[in-house]
């Protein structure tokens, strides 16, 4: 069959095809594994010698593992072993439908292996490439049926981690794409589909994560274990400092680099200084036992935060919950319990231009962008406080009492307004965590990039909404998609937090998306 003669039209079953896996490192043999118990022969290939029975080897003491802890029957265990033959040359490709390459992360090596490959298998097989930075439509230049070429970007450990993300290339066909965006689901993967742009989804909506703890960092704002807290408190499995020690700094940094080099350039994707010289010092994370923290047999060191002063709120006289919606509902609830005691609770002003608590003369301001000091400045009194974004109150995950939340204070504030401020927090059922007085404090800012981030990627046509939020989810477990974080927020508040960041900062980096200025008017 020529590739001419496919149209939309054709479709290609892929099911109980052959699989010949290329590359038996960490990827290749849990891709092997997951074809294997999907019920596919898996030939796994490598060009070092041994390293693909040596996989399957190991592969055999993995399955092992889950029958020994009830999670696979020994036969279903079986089965998927005998189907994984380690083979020691290209050739025995012939026969496969489809060749998942999962080898050295170089263009050339993979489009040499694409060409000897399509001159061993018939036309139809589907050549899916698990690169996680190369761009797919490079990797098919100059074969003979560049619309056999697909990205599969599996996720690391791959049995475990459900997303898949389908790469499409400018010359992918349509139906190659949606044969692996069926098969993936077959294997009981939640395939996303992704057009070939520098990162794909995951890996491109993900550096602000990293990118503005390390802007917090180099500018002081705040150590490493108040930013990993801080997010924590927001609902993410872990903070980016400990993630950027787990996934390795060289490791963090060349994606980084990869996805601004192939960006032109744009400062939008600007790799740190700080990461550059930790990478520079060996300083690599867990691997070297030292990163942003310090490591000993395996578990950091503890680091410990700050904490922030405080003693019992003074007795107020007059406390107003200003703003509407979700927030506002949850510190009204949480100021009318903390007040109960004293007999009496909160007033409500739903029609203010700013949400959070009026406590006598002094202001907790729920962050909008500005510092302390600027809300300061228009008033009579300088006790104001800014405090972060507590994102799980819109996202249905309220934060249980103790939870973390970031607060600022204007310098040049009275000295009792720091421990003040932060004794109301506590009072309202938080963990304050001082930082420095910095726009977005550290949630604000990062969530609002990470919906800026997956804004462009969808009016880029890199992806929908739903496959941003399923990836993110998938992919990096987030708490939340970057969408489902926005129908928690309002497109005008994220843009004009990012407007505040970007003439605080000047530059590209908080360059608001077209698509959230659109659905900002
Ligand atoms: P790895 O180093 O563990 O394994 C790569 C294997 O490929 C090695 O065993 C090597 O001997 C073999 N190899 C090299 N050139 C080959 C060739 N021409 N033919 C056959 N085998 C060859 O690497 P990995 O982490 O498994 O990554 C493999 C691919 O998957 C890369 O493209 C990487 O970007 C991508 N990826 C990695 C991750 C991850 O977290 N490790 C996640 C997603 C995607």
């Amino acid at each position: 069959m020529d590739s001419k003669a496919l149209n939309m039209n054709d479709s290609i079953a892929l099911q109980g095809t052959t699989v010949f896996v290329a590359g038996a490192g960490i990827m290749g043999a849990g891709i092997a594994q997951v074809a294997a118990q999907a019920g596919h022969p898996v030939r796994l290939f490598d060009t070092r010698s041994g390293a693909a029975a040596a996989a399957k080897g190991k592969l055999a003491s993995t399955l092992d593992g889950l029958v020994a802890k009830g999670r696979l029957a020994a036969e279903s265990a079986q089965q998927a072993l005998a189907r994984i033959e380690p083979v020691d040359t290209l050739a025995q490709a012939a026969g496969a439908g489809l060749v998942v390459e999962a080898i050295v992360e170089q263009l050339d090596a993979k489009r040499a292996l694409f060409a000897e490959l399509e001159a061993l298998l018939d036309d139809s097989a589907v050549l899916a490439t698990n690169t996680s930075s190369i761009s797919v439509t490079a990797i098919a230049k100059g074969l003979q049926r560049p619309g056999r070429v697909v990205g599969m970007h599996f996720f690391n450990p791959v049995p475990l981690m459900k997303l898949v993300e389908v790469v499409s290339g400018l010359q992918t066909d349509p139906v190659v794409a949606a044969a692996i965006f069926d098969l993936s689901r077959t294997w009981g993967k939640v395939p996303v589909h992704a057009k070939s742009t520098p990162g794909f989804i995951v890996n491109r909506i993900a550096r602000p994560y990293y990118a503005e703890a390390l802007a917090l960092l180099q500018e002081g704002a705040a150590t490493p274990p108040v930013l990993d807290a801080a997010l924590r408190g927001a609902g993410f499995r872990m903070g980016p400092c400990e993630l950027m020690d787990l996934i390795g700094h060289d490791t963090n940094f060349a994606v980084t680099k990869s996805v601004f080099e192939a960006n032109f350039f744009d400062k939008r994707y600007q790799p740190s200084i700080v990461q550059a010289e930790m990478v520079a010092g060996g300083l690599l994370g867990r691997k070297t036992a030292h990163g942003f923290f310090r490591y000993r047999d395996g578990k950091p060191e503890d680091a410990g935060l700050p904490v922030a002063l405080h003693e019992a709120p003074a007795t107020a006289r007059e406390v107003t919950v200003h703003g509407r919606g979700a927030i506002a509902d949850h510190l009204e609830q949480a100021a009318t319990a903390a007040l109960a005691a004293q007999g009496w609770g909160p007033a409500r002003l739903p029609d203010s231009d700013w949400t959070g608590l009026a406590i006598d003369g002094t202001r907790l301001v729920l962050t909008a962008g500005q510092t302390a000091a600027e809300l300061a400045a228009g008033q009579a009194r300088r006790e104001v406080a800014v405090f972060d974004r507590p994102v799980g109150i819109t996202t249905g995950s309220p934060p249980a009492p103790g939870t973390a939340l970031s607060f600022a204070v204007a310098e040049g504030c009275p000295a009792t307004w720091p421990a003040q401020a932060a004794a109301w927090l506590a009072a309202l059922g938080f963990a304050p965590l001082p930082v420095a007085d910095t726009p977005g404090l550290v949630v604000a800012r990062t969530v609002a990039m990470l919906i800026n981030e997956a804004a462009d990627a969808v009016q880029q046509g890199v992806c929908n909404e739903a496959g941003a939020d399923a990836a993110m989810k998938l992919g990096v477990n987030y708490p939340a998609g970057p969408f489902d974080f926005l129908r928690g927020w309002s497109a005008a508040e994220v843009v004009a937090l990012l407007d505040t960041l970007d003439q605080h900062y000047r530059g590209e980096r908080y360059r608001v998306s077209p698509l959230l200025r659109r659905r900002a008017t």
